[in-house]
C-alpha cells in the first residue's frame, strides 16, 4: 500500500479496546466514559480486518489499546495473529502499561511476540501512584522482570513531565540500559481532554536531551524500528536512548502506519480528524475484496501530516479523541 505522498504504508496499529485499569493524567480523565460495548467488535472480527490488511502488505502489527491486556479473551486473538507470522506478517508486537503481564509474558513469547513495550513514567511508588492514579507499581515491575524472563525484549517507554518525572529521566535510562532494555522518551500530545494542564506538562525533549549530553555521550544511531522515534547510542552505558518528538519534531514525513480502533474506524494519521469506517463494511458483506477496496480507499487519503501544538492560548486539546481510543 502506497498513499498518495509516496509512503509504504506497512504498520497497522489495532486498538482491542478504549478501557483501561489505569487513569494516567495526561491520557484520560479520571471519570472517562467508554464505548459501549456493544459498538466494539469482536476478537473475530478484529481478525478479519488484521488478516485484510495483511493480504494488503501490513508487515507489522502492534497491539495496543486502552491497555490491550484487559480485554476478555485477548490471548486468543494474539494466538490467532500470531499464527500468521511468517505468512506475510513479519513483526507482531504489543504496548502495555505491564499491570497484567506477569501471568501473560509466557502466553505472549508462545504466540511468537518477541518484542513489547512497556510504559513507565516512574519508578517512585507514590509519583506512579499520582501518575496513573490507579496503578500499582510493584505489579508493572514484576510484569518486566517475568517478560524478561520469558524471554522477551522489553522496551520502557516514559513520557516527559515537566516538573513530575523531569528529574528521573537520567535514573531510569541507567536501569533501563543496565537491564539491558532501551529507554524511550515521548513528549505529551494534546489528544482529548484531561483534567490536567497539558501546557504545565509539557517538558519539550530538545531540552531534555541537550541536559542528558551535559553528562552523557549520546552517539548519533541510524537505528529505526520503523516507528516515529530517532534514536542515540549512550557510550557510557551502552544502551539506546529513544526520543518522540511530536511537538519539537515533525516525524510525519516517514510514517508507514494507520491505526485501527477497536470499533473498526481506521484512522489514517493519529493527528488528524480524517477516518474510515471499516466496520460498517466489514458488517455490511462477507466479500474480502469489499473490505480491500475500503482499504485502499482509506489508505489513498492518507494525510500529509498532524499540526500538533500545544498552546497557552487555546484550551482545547487538538484532537478531542484520547490517545486511549485511537491507540497509542
Ligand atoms: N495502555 C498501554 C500503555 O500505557 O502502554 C497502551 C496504550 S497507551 C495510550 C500507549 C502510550 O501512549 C503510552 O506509552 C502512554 O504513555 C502514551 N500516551 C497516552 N496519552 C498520551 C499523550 N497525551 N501524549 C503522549 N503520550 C501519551
Ligand atoms: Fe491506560 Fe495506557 Fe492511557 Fe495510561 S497511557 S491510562 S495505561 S491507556
Amino acid at each position: 500500500m502506497i498513499d498518495p505522498f509516496g509512503r509504504k504504508i506497512s504498520y497497522l496499529r489495532v486498538s482491542v479496546t478504549d478501557r483501561c485499569d489505569f487513569r494516567c493524567v495526561y491520557c484520560m480523565s479520571e471519570h472517562m466514559t467508554f464505548l459501549p460495548k456493544a459498538d466494539l467488535l469482536s476478537l473475530e472480527e478484529l481478525e478479519r480486518l488484521c488478516a485484510a490488511f495483511i493480504a494488503k502488505g501490513t508487515e507489522r502489527i502492534r497491539i495496543t489499546g486502552g491497555e490491550p491486556l484487559v480485554r476478555r479473551n485477548v490471548m486468543h486473538f494474539i494466538e490467532r495473529l500470531g499464527a500468521r507470522l511468517g505468512n506475510g506478517l513479519q513483526d507482531l508486537t504489543l504496548t502495555t502499561n505491564g499491570s497484567q503481564l506477569a501471568r501473560h509474558a509466557d502466553g505472549l513469547f508462545a504466540a511468537g511476540i518477541r518484542r513489547i513495550n512497556v510504559s513507565l513514567d516512574t519508578r517512585d511508588a507514590e509519583k506512579f501512584r499520582a501518575i496513573t492514579r490507579w496503578g500499582d507499581l510493584g505489579k508493572v515491575l514484576d510484569g518486566i522482570e517475568a517478560a524478561r524472563a520469558a524471554g522477551l525484549a522489553v522496551k520502557i517507554n516514559m513520557v516527559a513531565l515537566r516538573g513530575i518525572n523531569e528529574a528521573e529521566i537520567a535514573p531510569m535510562m541507567e536501569w533501563a540500559h543496565g537491564l539491558g532494555m532501551d529507554l524511550t522518551l515521548i513528549e505529551t500530545m494534546p489528544l482529548g481532554d484531561v483534567e490536567t494542564d497539558r501546557v504545565e506538562q509539557y517538558l519539550p525533549l530538545s531540552l531534555v536531551r541537550a541536559q542528558l549530553a551535559q553528562r552523557y555521550t549520546l552517539e548519533e544511531s541510524d537505528h529505526r524500528t520503523g516507528g516515529p522515534a530517532r534514536y542515540v547510542r549512550v557510550a557510557e552505558t551502552g544502551g539506546r536512548l529513544g526520543f518522540i518528538t511530536p511537538l519539537t519534531h515533525n516525524f510525519c514525513e516517514s510514517c508507514n502506519r494507520v491505526r485501527l480502533t477497536c470499533t473498526g474506524t481506521l484512522f489514517m494519521c493519529l493527528g488528524q480528524e480524517d477516518q474510515a469506517d471499516l466496520r460498517a463494511v466489514l458488517r455490511s458483506t462477507n466479500d474480502d475484496a469489499a473490505l480491500a477496496r475500503a482499504i485502499e480507499s482509506a489508505i489513498a487519503r492518507k494525510p500529509k501530516g498532524h499540526d500538533f501544538i500545544i498552546d497557552r492560548r487555546a484550551n482545547t486539546p487538538a484532537i478531542a479523541r484520547h490517545m486511549s481510543m485511537t491507540g497509542g
